[in-house]
């Protein structure tokens, strides 16, 4: 999608902070962290949300998760405890419509959220 912040982020148009990459998954900081660790996990292609995402049915939603649980270990806050959140549809607070793991660590997270 060539109006897509995520995808511009994908192909290297805009500049991110990568810490990880798979076949099919990258990895960058986010540039608004919530967490001394908060990382968005993308797929490279394009799904809208966690639900188009999970319609795709080949794969692809296990390679995110597994990228995110491998980015708590590699930036150290996979012991201690850590989240990964889907903000799905604006109602829960998603902004850019190019599904993403938020992978946030390294504090003590409260819950519920809010
Ligand atoms: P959402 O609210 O959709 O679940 O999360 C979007 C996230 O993208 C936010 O945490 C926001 O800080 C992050 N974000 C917005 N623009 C950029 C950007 O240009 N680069 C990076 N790395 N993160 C961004
Ligand atoms: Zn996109």
């Amino acid at each position: 999608m060539s109006d897509c912040l995520f995808c511009k982020i994908v192909a290297k148009e805009i500049p991110a902070e990568i810490v990880y990459e798979t076949g099919r998954a990258l990895a960058f900081r986010d540039t608004n962290p919530q967490a001394p660790t908060h990382v968005l996990v993308v797929p490279k292609s394009h799904y809208t949300d966690a639900a188009a995402l999970a319609a795709a049915d080949d794969g692809l939603a296990d390679e995110v998760l597994k990228t995110a649980h491998e980015v708590a270990v590699l930036d150290g806050v996979a012991e201690g405890g850590y989240r990964i959140v889907l903000n799905t549809g604006s109602g829960a607070g998603q902004t850019v419509f190019h599904v993403h793991a938020h992978v946030l660590g390294g504090r003590n997270l409260t819950w519920p959220p809010g």
